[in-house]
Order: structure tokens, then sequence, then C-alpha cells
């Protein structure tokens, strides 16, 4: 179905003629009428299916902006991801009067002030700021929002950021939408979900099929001590556009980033540590492919739409089943080709076995194969997160003393 078949706002065709986008994608087709309709919606399909526009097109087309009020609030879990959601409001609200902006932490928050008490329509924000501003200001008022996102619903839902969650539709009192979007669905947020949305539409694609179809699973079986040299080698006779390699931990990342400069020229390396101003460049120079290969932290594991990046390579086994989806989600999207290459250690072997199992994952593999068949015991969920248990603010996310040091560093 063609963009031009829908009643939309002339204006919001236009600028959609600009982008580039003539049809919609499946996912953007079965959630349009109910979005418009004002339904809750709990919206799944798989990673880079085009969900942000999805979302943004027809909540722009059902803003009214001769009034002056916050009536869309987007919530999404890290700041990179707001400020990309933002850009594609802007892009998409381009010509129609109507005035998105996102907030976020790591940057002034008086700024941010003056921009909201002058015009806002749709607010994007990470959970953290928007509190900030809730208990400290009066610059946010939400009694005029009338639909509620979350963008990455389960990572929303989960320790660490349900209490956040909780606070701001304690502050939402009065009657709205809520739209959940995600590529993964752990039945573990059923329950939640029962709470968060009233008789939603369920909109559920390709659930037997988590990773775009375009997207080729490659593993490599080798010694922990051997890890890095098979990385290099993987790295020197790839060919290899722009790829990301992700890292358990913050001093994990470092590490390898520095083995890494030795071998090759242009690398990057982004993790919660760094200075809003630091993050924000090295994510702009990838984007704008100044930089070959990023090492990451889980920082950069959700949502993020790097169209250029050909590989994703997990060199640290990733924790949580959902989390190999999201990571290896960042290549393959749109119907592009990527290739995930993913190394495994002994350790690793129970829960990539039941990994493939869920995921319906055909492996390649690189050297020697592994015996899957003779592995029986899977060990739990290796990420120590669980769902539902509530924590005091401030929030670091998720210590568990047994993976104390193998902890994923916070998302936002
Ligand atoms: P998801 O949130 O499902 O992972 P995104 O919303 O980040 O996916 O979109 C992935 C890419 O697809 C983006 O680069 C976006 O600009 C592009 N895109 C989205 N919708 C369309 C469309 N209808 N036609 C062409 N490109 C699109
Ligand atoms: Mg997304």
């Amino acid at each position: 179905m063609k963009f031009s078949e829908l009643d939309l706002k002339p204006e919001i065709l236009k600028a959609l003629t600009n982008m580039g986008y003539q049809d919609l994608t499946p996912i953007q087709e079965k959630t349009f009428s109910p979005i418009l309709s004002g339904r809750d919606l709990l919206a799944r399909a798989e990673t880079g299916s085009g969900k942000t526009a999805a979302c943004g097109i027809p909540l722009v087309q059902m803003i009214d902006p001769s009034l002056n009020a916050i009536q869309v609030l987007i919530l999404v879990p890290t700041r990179e991801l707001a400020l990309q959601y933002v850009e594609e409001i802007d892009n998409i609200a381009k010509h129609t009067g109507v005035a998105p902006f996102a907030i976020f932490g790591g940057f002034s928050m008086e700024i941010q002030k003056a921009k909201l008490r002058d015009r806002v329509h749709l607010l994007v924000a990470t959970p953290g700021r928007l509190i900030d501003f809730l208990y400290n200001t009066t610059a946010v008022d939400l009694s005029s929002v009338r639909t509620l996102v979350l963008d990455e619903a389960d990572e929303m839902l989960k320790m660490g950021f349900i209490e956040d969650i909780d606070f701001i539709m304690s502050s939402m009192i009065h009657k709205h939408q809520t739209l959940f979007f995600a590529a993964t669905m752990p039945n573990e947020i059923d329950r939640l979900i029962s709470v968060y949305l009233k008789e939603p539409i369920r909109v559920e694609l390709n659930k037997e099929q988590l990773s775009p179809q375009s997207l080729v699973h490659h593993f490599q079986y080798t010694d922990r001590h051997d890890r890095l040299n098979a990385l290099i080698q993987y790295l020197k006779r790839e060919k290899i556009s722009q790829a990301l390699i992700f890292c358990n931990s913050r001093h994990h990342g470092e590490k390898l980033t520095k083995e890494l400069e030795r071998k090759f020229k242009s690398i990057g390396y982004i993790h919660g540590g760094l200075e809003q101003w630091k993050r924000t460049s090295i994510f702009e120079r990838f984007r704008q492919k100044k930089i070959d290969l990023m090492v990451a932290t889980d920082l950069a594991g959700r949502g993020l739409d790097f169209s250029h990046v050909s590989h994703v390579i997990n060199y640290d086994y990733p924790f949580g089943q959902e989390s190999y989806t999201h990571r290896t989600g960042r290549t393959g999207r749109m119907g592009r080709s990527g290739i995930a290459m993913t190394f495994v250690t002994d350790q690793e072997l129970g829960v990539l076995k039941s990994m493939l199992k869920m995921n319906r994952i055909d492996p390649v593999w690189h050297g020697n194969i592994p015996n899957l068949q003779a592995v029986h015991k899977q060990y739990g969920r290796r990420d120590g997160k669980k769902f539902f248990k509530k924590r005091s603010r401030p929030v670091s996310r998720v210590e568990s003393p047994q993976l104390t040091g193998m902890i994923p560093t916070p998302l936002s």
C-alpha cells in the first residue's frame, strides 16, 4: 500500500515523498488505523521494520498544531535513541506546524526548559530526564497528552525502568491512549501488558522470525584465550564496510579497543561512561562513515538505525536471549543484507543452544563446530535481570553478586 492512498494531510505526504517513503512497511500498514482510532495497541515487528514512522506518521496527523500543549509523549530507553526518534518525527512533521522536541540527560536542563515553555506538541524523552523535569520544575505539563508511547517497550518494563514508567504514568491520570512498540516481547511481560494497556489491539508480525530474513548468523567456536586473535583474523579477512563490535562491560570494551587500535586504523569506542558530547560526536562520526569499527557496550544495542553497518560482532556473548536479537538487529535493516558474527566459548554453549532454538536460527559456523547435541543444561538467564522486582531510585541497573563485573553497562 502507498502513503498516497491514505487520507494523510498533504503536508505529511509531501514530507514522506521527500524522505523517499512511498510504500508502507507491513507494520506501518497494520498499525495506522488502530492508532488513529484511539485504541491501545501492542505492536511487535522485527528490528529495522520501520516502527518509528509506524508510530510517528499517524501521531503527527492527529496532533492539533493550534493547541500549544504536549499532546504526544514518547518514552525511549537511551539518549541516542531519543535523538534519532525525534529526527525522524522532525522530518515527518516538517511542513505541518507540529513541533517535536526531545529531552534527555547530559544536556543543559535550562536550554531544554526554555524550549518546553515555548512550544512543544510531541515530546520524546528518556524516563530519567523527564522525571527530573516533573520533580523539579513546572516546565512539563502532561495534562493534554492524548497518546503515550513506549518504544522498546519490553526494555522499558524491565527492572531499572519500570519504577520510572510507573511514576510517569501516575502523572497522567486522565484518559489517554497507550501504544507499545517492540521487536521482542518475552512472555514475562504479558502480565504487565495487561496492567498498562486497556483491551489493546495486538499486531504481531513474523512471530516466528525475530530477526530480519536478510540477516545471516555466523558463529565461531573458540577458546577464550584465542578469541582476540580470532576476531583480528576475522576482521582482516572479511569485507567489512562498517562493523559494530559488542562487549559486555566498559572495562572489557576499553581493553579490546586498545588491542584493535594496534592493528586497525579507524576505531571508535562508545559506552555510557563517556560525556554526552563525546557520545554524540562518536555516534555522528560512525553514522557519517568516518569510523569503520565501533566497539560498543549494550548502550548501542537497542533501536539505533545504522544503515551502513555490514557486520555486527558479538565479541562477548550477549547477556539475555533478547539481547542477541537487538544487537544483531543493528544490521540487515529494511531488507539490506547484514552479517552477525558471534564468538562462542565453552561457557556459553548452553545459552547458545536455547537461543538458536528460540530464534529459529540456522547457524553458519566458522572453524570447529561444537557438539550442541551433547549440551543439555541451560543455566537460566545469564544477565541476572528479573522482571517485576521493584528497586528504589536512583537507578543504576541490575546487580547480581555472582555476576558482578560482568554486568552490561546502563543504557541511559
Ligand atoms: P525499527 O524501529 O523497526 O527498528 P526504524 O523505525 O528505525 O525501524 O526504521 C528503519 C529504517 O527504515 C530507517 O532508516 C527508516 O528511515 C526506514 N523506513 C521506515 N519506514 C520506511 C518506508 N515506509 N519506506 C522506506 N524506508 C522506511
Ligand atoms: Mg525502533
